[in-house]
């Protein structure tokens, strides 16, 4: 589903966020990608998200090789991958509804799915009585779970999390990390960048390591899971 060969990033001013990478998430997983801040993690969801390219080798997304997609079919791409960020980027202007409403807007989602999606997802995050609230409004784990059914209201196959738990305490950080084994349980294939190793000991899945934009040896790489 998420295959990286050989796949490195160099930013303009010859920095190497990522050297050499190779790794595979198979459907259905739900894996931790951990590493220091700065050992390349955001990088490696941008490539995957098609914010950034790599400047060598290949990320393949349910097989397709993303360095054939053109600027005009990314947006195609993007709606298989829902993104969790970790201060959520919500728009304060608008409410809960229109703020997770809005991926379905740039789709050109039908008026009458929309508000049936919207309600679904919230009601998924144990937010349908925020609707109309103002994200300035709720608690920093209400907004991040706005945020989180923001990035599944268009039932993604792909779900990915920057730092989702950085500014939560321990105990919303679990009850963000049940949400996302719940959509894994369902079918969604989960990657989560953290740097809190607790979190990633208390449950137990698969976590990548990168270390200074390498990949360490993953355990779990070859037919394991
Ligand atoms: P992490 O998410 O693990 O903290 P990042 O992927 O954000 O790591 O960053 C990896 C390295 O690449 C860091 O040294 C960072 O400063 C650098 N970097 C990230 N984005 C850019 C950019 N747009 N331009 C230049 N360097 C960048
Ligand atoms: P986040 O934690 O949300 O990724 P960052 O502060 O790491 O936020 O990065 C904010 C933006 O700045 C990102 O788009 C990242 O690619 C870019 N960035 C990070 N490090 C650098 C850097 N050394 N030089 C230029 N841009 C960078």
């Amino acid at each position: 589903m998420i295959n990286f060969q050989q796949v490195s990033k160099t930013y303009p001013g010859g920095h190497r966020a990522l050297e050499k990478v190779n790794f595979h998430i198979k459907q259905g997983e739900l894996a931790f990608l951990t590493g220091h801040s700065g050992a390349g993690k955001s990088t490696l969801l941008k490539l995957i998200s098609l914010m950034e390219r790599p400047s060598a080798g290949n990320v393949f997304i349910n097989g397709v090789d993303l360095n054939k997609v053109n600027s005009r079919q990314v947006p195609y791409v993007r709606r298989d991958i829902g993104i969790i960020f970790q201060n959520h980027r919500l728009l304060e202007r608008y409410s809960v509804f229109d703020n997770v409403a809005l991926p379905l807007i740039i789709e050109g989602t039908h008026h009458n799915q929309i508000s049936k999606r919207v309600h679904a997802a919230l009601d998924k995050v144990g937010l349908i009585d925020k609707i109309k609230c103002h994200p300035s409004m709720l608690s920093g784990g209400e907004q991040q779970r706005v945020g989180i059914a923001r990035a599944i209201v268009n039932s993604p196959p792909i779900l990915l999390a920057d730092e989702p738990t950085g500014n939560l305490d321990p105990e919303l950080s679990m009850e963000i990390l049940r949400l996302f084994e719940d959509f894994n349980k369902h079918g969604t294939t989960v990657l989560i960048a953290t740097h809190d190793l607790g979190l990633v000991a208390r449950m137990k899945y698969r976590s990548l390591t990168l270390k200074e934009g390498r990949m360490l040896q993953d355990p779990l790489a070859e037919g394991a899971l």
